[in-house]
């Protein structure tokens, strides 16, 4: 009889203990939004639209961190960077918008092996901050020009630059585009096909900014058709910055553009890498191949507008 019981007892054990072993542990996620230039990026729709690719992977927990609007007191703005493993910027600031305080604590945070990951003209914001330039590589706009860096590219299979004088930041009509995987051996891009097409986005080029510990995962062709360099521009980088981990994509423009499934993919398994190291995430059928786009119309519907292509932006813009 006793045995039984002791049986029974370690049966109930395991019981409860099993969910504990068995789920992947949670990981936090901040996602910080509040400003983007002008009104070019409609940051509430598509904080909301990243915030749902993250939560439906399972074990991402989110917060929303909104920052001050331009003007705004930022007295009581001293975000917990650590207690996330990892931020995410859908964030475009100026140079003068954070204390060094502010920039100080997370430069310390992502030294001691924060992650971060920032999505398109999150690559625009903090033009001065130079610790913030080393972590994402490359940038453009905001009066970004051959002092940020060269212009890094990919040319003849491998990664070149060009130091010459120009401005930073320049994109065409948003229309399909073609990508290139440059690292499939990163975890991020594990099982990715070799080249694939993207969803109506703007395709940023002469992006520009030290490049330093920077491995490009992934280019997109600039068409010359569409205003573009003729170039294979870097569209999905992976950075290191101290011991923290950055993923960069140039990807986003909109709601639209976020749900491209590989927009999705890159993003979810970029925001476990950059908080991990590692990435458990399988690849979905639904994979867009080298000629037809795939995309969620559930997120895409998350902003009508942006489906509409209604959006002002969408019209041919110069490098300003
Ligand atoms: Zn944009």
């Amino acid at each position: 009889m006793k045995k039984v019981m002791l049986q029974l007892f370690v049966a109930v054990l395991c019981l409860l203990t099993l969910p504990a072993w068995a789920a992947p542990p949670r990981i936090h996620v901040m996602i910080l939004d509040g400003e983007s230039a002008a009104t070019y990026h409609n940051w509430r729709v598509t904080t909301q639209v990243l915030k749902k690719e993250l939560e439906e992977v399972g074990f991402f927990d989110v917060d929303v961190l909104t920052a001050p609007p331009a003007g705004g007191d930022f007295s009581s703005f001293k975000p917990e960077w650590s207690k996330y493993q990892v931020i995410v910027f859908n964030y475009d600031a100026p140079d003068d918008r954070w204390s060094a305080d502010i920039k100080t604590s997370f430069e310390t945070y992502i030294k001691n092996g924060g992650g971060l990951v920032t999505v398109h003209a999150s690559d625009n914001a903090f033009p001065g901050w130079v610790a913030f330039n080393e972590m994402i590589g490359v940038g453009g706009w905001r009066k970004r020009d051959e002092n940020a860096g060269p212009h890094w590219f990919y040319k003849d299979g491998k990664l070149a630059s060009d130091p010459g004088p120009g401005k930073a930041g320049h994109h065409g009509l948003r229309k399909p585009f073609l990508m290139t995987e440059r690292t499939p051996e990163h975890p991020i891009m594990k099982g990715l096909p070799k080249t694939w097409m993207h969803q109506n986005d703007e395709l940023y080029d002469n992006l520009r900014g030290p490049g330093k510990n920077m491995t490009v995962l992934a280019t997109a062709y600039s068409d010359p058709a569409n205003s573009g360099t003729g170039l294979d521009e870097p569209m999905l980088m992976v950075l290191s910055y101290g011991k923290g981990r950055i993923f960069h994509t140039a990807y986003g423009h909109d709601a639209f553009a976020l749900s491209s499934i590989d927009a999705v993919v890159t993003f979810q398994r970029g925001v476990e890498w950059a908080a991990t190291g590692k990435v458990t995430q399988k690849l979905p059928t639904t994979f867009p191949t080298s000629n037809t786009v795939s995309y969620r119309s559930d997120l895409a519907a998350m902003d009508p507008n942006s489906v509409k292509g209604a959006n002002p932006l969408d019209t041919p813009a110069k490098a300003k």
